[in-house]
């Protein structure tokens, strides 16, 4: 196949409200302070596309009460990480990953129900990215990266602090 896949990707055909979210997120990315004394801290790396993600998380009483994400690389990657810190706030680890899985489902194009739809929130902005196969890496970067930093802390791997 000498087509390039990565030229393949339009943004201009991703819908207009989609569209808004994702650069609305990618020029003012949440949570970007790094959090202090992190229990669980990872970085990920996607050579396809030249994205670098680094995410921290505090927990209190179980719960994600701080999230850190520093997103570098394409719209689509900054987005999805950013959106990723939105949503985490406030979850235990269970729930942040079976978001995940959830997002992964979405992105490989599985129909999803309302009550789906509505865990997700911004995320579906994304849906249009799993015509691109080449960019779900870029929107599942940040989540793998955080499922990660929970493997290896679940696994009482010393933090970097
Ligand atoms: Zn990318």
């Amino acid at each position: 196949m000498s087509q390039d896949v990565t030229a393949a990707f339009n943004f201009e055909e991703l819908d207009e409200l989609y569209r808004e979210v994702i650069l609305d997120h990618y020029r003012s990315p949440r949570n970007r302070a790094p959090v202090p004394n992190p229990h669980i801290t990872s970085e990920g790396q996607n050579p396809f596309c030249g994205d670098e993600v680094a995410v921290q998380v505090r927990l209190e009483d179980g719960r994600i009460a701080q999230v850190g994400v520093q997103g570098r690389g394409c719209s689509i990657s900054v987005a999805s990480a950013s959106i990723m810190g939105e949503l985490l706030k406030g979850k235990t680890l269970e729930e942040a990953q079976r978001l995940s899985r959830r997002v992964r489902e979405m992105l490989q194009g599985k129909p999803l129900s309302p009550q789906e739809r509505e865990e997700l929130g911004d995320l579906e902005a994304l849906r249009g990215v799993s015509k691109f196969p080449v960019r779900i890496k870029c929107a599942l970067l940040g989540w793998m990266t955080l499922e990660e930093g929970i493997q290896a802390w679940r696994k009482g791997a010393p933090s970097q602090q």
